[in-house]
């Protein structure tokens, strides 16, 4: 059966911090999604993140491949820090699926936003954070409580734009009708256990109302920063009759 997404998305600043450095993307067209959390001094970050969602999105529309997308989001952003002494060391997180003919969701992954796929009432866990916890946790020296609470859990050890020799993750997620991928920054899941956030995905069937409820989950946890949701639901394909048209291309976070 062919698959199609239903997209809903939020993001917000937070409660803490002045500005919004997460970009994110929704192409309808390409069945393009992406989460950047972009972090550097001064306007760094946010110049990161949509940088990378930027080549991202022009390399996929232009070649298709998502991990030379991904690799095209790395130059990008390392082109642009090398041009201007203020964005040097800027870096971003990328996150982004593409759907293929088959059904089936195909993740890229570099840094620690995170995918999630719910199926039947269960959350399971898409993506590995590329973090100095996470890595602890693997090597048996942190618990999974303990990481929660480390205060170097939001250290990062593999980004866009650090270095041009990038390894990206893809995994690929099989949809059925029915499925919902939850896509985010850690904005979100610094602050809401994993038990509120399936909750909220099990509870909230319209995927923009439950990307919304999120992020006001994680700014009634104290939102100390950006907060940025995609919530992706699988449906069955439509008679043709029955389709609508619904254009939307290429939104790029906060700068629609
Ligand atoms: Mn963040």
């Amino acid at each position: 059966m062919t698959i199609r997404l239903v997209i809903g998305e939020a993001t917000d600043v937070g409660r803490v911090r002045d500005h919004n450095e997460d970009g994110y993307l929704v192409d309808d067209g390409l069945g393009l999604v992406a989460v950047a959390d972009g972090m550097g001094g001064h306007r760094g970050g946010e110049v990161a993140s949509a940088t990378a969602i930027e080549a991202l999105h022009a390399s996929f529309a232009q070649h298709g491949g998502l991990r030379d997308a991904v690799i095209a989001a790395n130059d990008a952003v390392l082109d642009r820090a090398k041009g201007d002494e203020s964005l040097r060391g800027m870096g971003t997180t990328l996150t982004a699926g593409v759907l293929g003919d088959d059904g089936t969701l195909l993740i890229g992954h570099v840094g620690d936003s995170r995918a999630y796929h719910l199926r039947d009432g269960a959350l399971s866990r898409v993506t590995t954070d590329h973090s100095l916890v996470e890595e602890l946790i693997a090597a048996g020296e942190l618990t999974e409580d303990e990481a929660e609470r480390d205060p170097r859990r939001s250290m990062i050890t593999r980004a866009i734009g650090l270095d041009s020799n990038l390894v990206v993750d893809l995994i690929p997620v099989v949809l059925v009708p029915g499925d919902r991928v939850m896509m985010c920054s850690d904005g979100l899941t610094t602050m809401v256990s994993e038990r509120a956030i399936a909750e909220v995905l099990v509870q909230q069937s319209d995927p923009a109302i439950a990307a919304q409820r999120l992020v006001d989950a994680a700014n009634d946890a104290g939102g100390i920063d950006n907060i940025t949701v995609l919530v992706l639901d699988a449906a069955g394909d439509l008679p043709p009759s029955a389709v609508e048209p619904r254009k939307r291309r290429g939104i790029f976070g906060r700068r629609v």
